[in-house]
């Protein structure tokens, strides 16, 4: 997909800033709703496929923990990413994350999330292509049309707020442009999840957490994941089953925070029966801390 940021065929003006109210239970990602993809994958993209549908099969067969036990460099996740606030999309695995970064939150809340990732010390907000995130704040346009407001929108708060700004393009993104290939979602509790790219066969997901953007927002990705990979938009929806099912994994810092998140999740997973399965890992902070 093609997309120039700055020339881009309409003027946003006032419009864009409208308060986002709608909540992603109200977006149509059904099985009928209107696709216009192109499901055919390239045999770079195939390739990948089979590497992670290897990597989900070991995970299916035991567990996350025994899965990453043999990951050597796996605690690199938990050392300092990219200072940039990037979408929970599986595409843009890079910085911190949010829908869209920031995108569906309230406005009400925005300040105190930004002053959060100064702290943090994000200094860059990001759009990208194709994003759901965007298709939702901006219902009833194209995507392309709604790519084009999220990042006129995100690089006006990003000059206001003192943040860097940055597209990643279609040709960037670690997905097909076509497409959703996650059949995970690391929900990261502990917020020290920051750096999944630096390492080897972790299984593509949506990236979300909490930390940052507060409970209830991260709740809310869960669920626009959820929507994402069993709707028109996923390109693996049909590899999802019962025996081989979509996992959230929790990234916790302790079994106690684990079962709370997950009891909180089920409210969300229950739809889907046993199509979703929950999946956890421990962070024991010191001992990241340390070997940081
Ligand atoms: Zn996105």
């Amino acid at each position: 997909m093609e997309m120039k940021n700055d020339n881009h065929p309409f003027d946003n003006g006032d419009q864009e800033l409208e308060e986002v109210k709608k909540i992603a239970t109200d977006v149509d990602y059904s099985v009928d709703a209107p696709v216009n993809h192109d499901h055919k994958l390239t045999p770079k993209e195939e390739n990948k496929l089979v590497i992670d549908d290897e990597n989900l099969k070991e995970i299916y067969h035991s567990s996350f923990v025994e899965y990453v036990s043999k990951i050597p460099d796996f605690i690199l996740a938990f050392g300092e990413g990219e200072k940039c606030l990037c979408c929970m999309d599986e595409g843009t695995p890079w910085g911190r994350h949010g829908a869209g970064g920031f995108l569906l939150l309230p406005e009400e809340q925005l300040k105190s999330f930004f002053e959060k990732l100064h702290e943090a010390g994000i200094t860059e907000l990001t759009s990208h292509d194709g994003c759901g995130a965007a298709g939702l704040k901006y219902s009833g346009l194209s995507q392309i049309e709604a790519d084009a407001m999220a990042a006129d929108y995100i690089k006006k708060i990003a000059k206001e707020n003192n943040f860097k700004y940055r597209h990643i393009s279609a040709e960037e993104m670690k997905r097909p442009p076509n497409g959703h290939i996650a059949r995970v979602a690391y929900f990261d509790c502990s917020g020290k999840f920051r750096n999944p790219m630096a390492v080897n066969g972790l299984p593509r997901g949506f990236i979300i957490g909490e930390e940052l953007e507060g409970q209830e927002a991260a709740d809310n990705d869960i669920a626009i994941a959820l929507k994402i990979a069993f709707g028109p938009h996923s390109l693996v929806k049909s590899k999802l089953t019962k025996d081989e099912p979509f996992i959230i994994v929790i990234m916790a810092e302790s079994e106690k925070q684990v079962t709370e998140t997950q009891n909180r999740l089920k409210k969300i997973t229950e739809p889907y029966g046993d199509l979703v399965k929950f999946d956890n890992f421990i962070v024991d902070v010191q001992d990241f801390d340390q070997k940081k």
